[in-house]
């Protein structure tokens, strides 16, 4: 075992070594917060003797998770790091109400909606109300329900409260409630929570179960929170009963990162923490290790123009490092260009990697312009959040078998497959069945298993009998097989590879493509699951209490299967699902199928976090993302784009002085992601280069081989420098990398109003901060103050 407290500054000490009672820590980014959480962890099991089971942390992001647990287990040397509860709230809630759903009435292998499914849902429930579909958007829709969600106001009261009756009739919408109502009804129905279900319920369920409050009470002697400042009141209440036994809550947060208020964040929480508990220590952590000071300067000069905040300092022993760059580019394009020409530059002069750049940006319709310029300059990069991978189409349409093979109940699934590959199901069956379950209160899946009763005749009979029996077929297999052999199965006998393997059109190969990934990326979570055995370094089998469920409960993976009779089977037609040819039931049943089972997955994928989609750490790659999503994360060099009046600064987010000084943290969070430049080996020969450069960077490095001598870079640089200006005087402030600091300078320092002014052309004029220490050769104009 490491000394755990080794390298720590006093304070940070101070913090981990806190054993008993509150603790609050707050602090300005790059701090070690998030490194104070996890030693404070290694320091609780290797110092104090705390069991790994009896602690609790929940953080922003799986990935932060999973970092936090790789680090303990390197300073404690032992496997004890795997038995921790670490994860997102949604995470380890979901992980908590699959053995606790009961109580609530809902199922064990509940599914989750993410917000697709939820706004189709509302989508549906719009229709049955008879309600308007322009009146009432599922986004509008959707955003209302979840902020009522998140205040922890239910349909009845949402329903009986004048105020809120008042302002949705104000907006012309009076009937959001009665959706709201429906839609609970609807998800209930389905088997289904949606993400802010995974908050509420939970909340619910500690609240009105005291013996399960107890339970959790009792297992978590020691909760913490990371990021605490984006917390809303449904999860400051959670973490508030779950403490309340033992006091041993511990939260970490920057009140000047907090960007969630859209999503119920209240900044509150930081704030009534120390109203909350009296005896609360509050340790505050000054020093910045992340950052050089230039970075550190224009933060904290960004922040201090926020009147609602803590105060706190910020310093740092790191070299002031080289200045922070300010780039005017006249359209969106000539920006991607610059960020690609510039990381080629770095790359090449500096020895940076592409893992080393990151590239913000305030909404993800800004990354398509990066995209077209580093494909065009051979720059591996990759996107974070966005149209993810598992929002595609095909892929949601495997992953739909795959939740009505964990849940039939699962309506949202079921209709998106039950025709698809087309199978003869008709518009108007699949609408009979929804009546009938409607009218008898039913699940769809209960009324398609008895279509003979409801009046469906012929094919569309014959087809959906066919269905089911594919469905149970799938089902049967639960029980042994895990997650990547059932959804082998399902790629061969749905039709839905097979469709796609038919359509040639380029469009078609790509979805073949993406079903084939999808395959493989199940395979490797199976084999990860696998090998993250249940076995520990002496052998022994990992109990983990939680997962013993409380009494009444069924796990998805023992809950008996529909025995069906073999003949039965065949005699109905289902040849191609001829039990013969399922998984031997007999068979013992495999670990496989307990670790690596299909609901785990189901799960596992429903709940991965913008910053966890994609990750591959060792990929060397340009990152693009939003800085919503860099939270808690950081990159050597760093640029925001598109900081322009009404994007960055949001249009729809100036309105009020709140929303401006959001704006103002999400730009602290952005310029905060930034480190200091390693290694910078500048070269001082090529001094304002970069005002007259002529031609494209990536062109003059696709002409140029990159392998020239780095010495005559200038010598030809210069030669071609002083012949285009012969021929065509270049004025400055046409120059694709001039600056304009004196038009963003009130970005970073004015009170009020954000205003980017470009002298040309105003229209489309967009800046570019390029957090990263740019050569000074490259720099034009410095902001006077910056
Ligand atoms: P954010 O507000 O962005 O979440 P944070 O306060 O959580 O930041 P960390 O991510 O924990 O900060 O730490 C920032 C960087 O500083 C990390 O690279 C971390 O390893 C480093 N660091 C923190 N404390 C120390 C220390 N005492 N000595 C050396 N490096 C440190
Ligand atoms: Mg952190």
């Amino acid at each position: 075992m490491q000394d755990i407290l080794a390298g720590l500054n006093e304070q940070q000490r101070e913090a981990v070594t806190h054993k008993d009672g509150p603790l609050m820590i707050v602090a300005g980014a790059g701090s070690g917060k998030t490194k104070v959480l996890t030693t404070r962890i290694a320091y609780l099991m290797g110092h104090h003797g705390v069991d790994a089971f009896n602690i609790l942390a929940l953080t922003f992001t799986n990935k932060a998770a999973a970092e936090m647990k790789e680090r303990i287990q390197k300073i404690l040397g032992n496997g004890e790091a795997r038995n921790l509860y670490i994860g997102t709230f949604h995470s380890v809630f979901a992980r908590i109400l699959r053995g606790e759903a009961q109580h609530l009435g809902y199922p064990s292998n509940f599914t989750i909606y993410d917000t697709d499914d939820s706004r189709g849902v509302i989508k549906t429930v719009v229709q049955e109300l008879n309600l308007d579909d322009k009146t009432y958007k599922p986004n509008v829709v959707g955003n209302r329900i979840s902020a009522a969600k998140n205040a922890l106001i239910t349909p009845e009261e949402y329903l009986s409260d004048s105020h809120i009756q008042a302002e949705d009739a104000r907006q012309n919408r009076p009937a959001i409630g009665r959706i709201y109502d429906a839609y609970c009804k609807r998800c209930f129905k389905n088997g289904a929570m949606d993400f802010d279900d995974l908050l509420l319920k939970m909340y619910e369920l500690l609240r009105d179960f005291p013996p399960v409050l107890h339970k959790y009470q009792h297992k978590f002697k020691y909760v913490m929170v990371d990021e605490y400042q984006d917390t809303n009141t449904t999860q400051y209440q959670i973490t508030k009963l779950l403490a309340a036994a033992h006091e041993n809550l511990c939260v970490v947060g920057d009140d000047a990162q907090s960007i969630y208020s859209f999503r119920g964040a209240t900044i509150e929480n930081i704030l009534q923490f120390q109203k909350d508990y009296e005896d609360v220590k509050v340790v505050k952590l000054e020093r910045n290790y992340r950052s050089t000071g230039t970075i550190l300067n224009i933060a904290n000069e960004v922040i201090k123009n926020n009147k609602n905040q803590l105060p706190k300092e910020l310093w740092t022993e790191a070299e002031a490092g080289d200045k922070v760059k300010i780039v005017r580019v006249i359209s969106d394009n000539d920006e991607g260009r610059y960020v690609a020409d510039a990381i080629q530059e770095n790359k090449l002069r500096n020895h940076f990697n592409n893992g080393d750049f990151a590239i913000l940006y305030r909404t993800n319709a800004q990354s398509r312009a990066y995209e077209e310029c580093l494909r065009r300059s051979n720059i591996p990069y990759r996107i974070y959040g966005g149209i993810s991978f598992y929002q595609r189409k095909e892929i949601r349409d495997f992953i739909a078998y795959l939740r009505v093979i964990v849940n039939t109940r699962d309506e949202e699934a079921l209709k998106r497959i039950i025709n698809y590959p087309a199978r003869g199901i008709g518009k108007t069956s699949i609408e009979k069945l929804v009546i009938v379950a409607n009218e008898k209160n039913m699940q769809m899946w209960q009324v398609l298993e008895q279509a003979q009763n409801v009046g469906i005749r012929g094919g569309s009979l014959e087809s959906m009998q066919a269905f089911v029996q594919m469905i149970k077929y799938f089902q049967s297999m639960l029980k042994t097989s895990n997650a990547y052999e059932v959804a082998f199965q399902v790629g061969k006998h749905t039709g839905l590879v097979k469709e796609l393997f038919n359509d040639k059109s380029a469009e078609g190969l790509a979805r073949y493509e993406n079903i084939q990934e999808l395959l493989n990326s199940i395979k490797e979570w199976v084999d990860d699951a696998e090998n993250r055995s249940m076995i520990d370094e002496d052998g022994t089998l990992i109990e983990d209490s939680i997962t013993q469920p409380t009494a009444g409960y069924v796990a998805p993976e023992t809950a008996p299967i529909p025995e069906r009779d073999p003949t039965a089977a065949t005699n109905s037609g289902g040849t191609l699902f001829d039990m013969a040819s399922t998984p031997d039931s007999n068979s013992p049943a495999k670990d496989a199928a307990a670790t690596a089972s299909l609901g785990t997955y189901l799960q596992q994928i429903t709940l991965l976090t913008d910053a966890d989609k994609n990750d591959d750490e060792n990929a060397d790659v340009v990152k693009l993302m939003t800085i919503h999503a860099s939270k808690g994360l950081e990159f050597p060099c760093v640029f925001v784009g598109g900081m322009e009046e009404t994007l960055f600064p949001s249009g729809m987010s100036i309105n009020t002085r709140e929303e401006l000084e959001e704006e103002r943290r999400l730009f602290y969070v952005a310029v905060t992601r930034a480190k200091k430049n390693c290694g910078s080996r500048m070269r001082k020969a090529a001094t304002n280069l970069g005002r007259w450069w002529p031609m494209s960077r990536a062109a003059f490095w696709k002409k140029y081989p990159a392998n020239m001598p780095i010495v005559l870079w200038p010598v030809v640089a210069c030669a071609i420098r002083a012949a285009w200006a012969l021929v065509v005087p270049v004025p400055l402030n046409d120059c694709m990398v001039a600056a304009v600091a004196e038009a963003t300078v009130p970005l970073l320092q004015n009170a009020d109003t954000v205003r980017l002014r470009a002298s040309k052309p105003p229209a489309q004029s967009q800046a570019t901060l390029a957090l990263h220490s740019r050569p000074k050769w490259w720099s034009i104009h410095h902001p006077p103050t910056l």
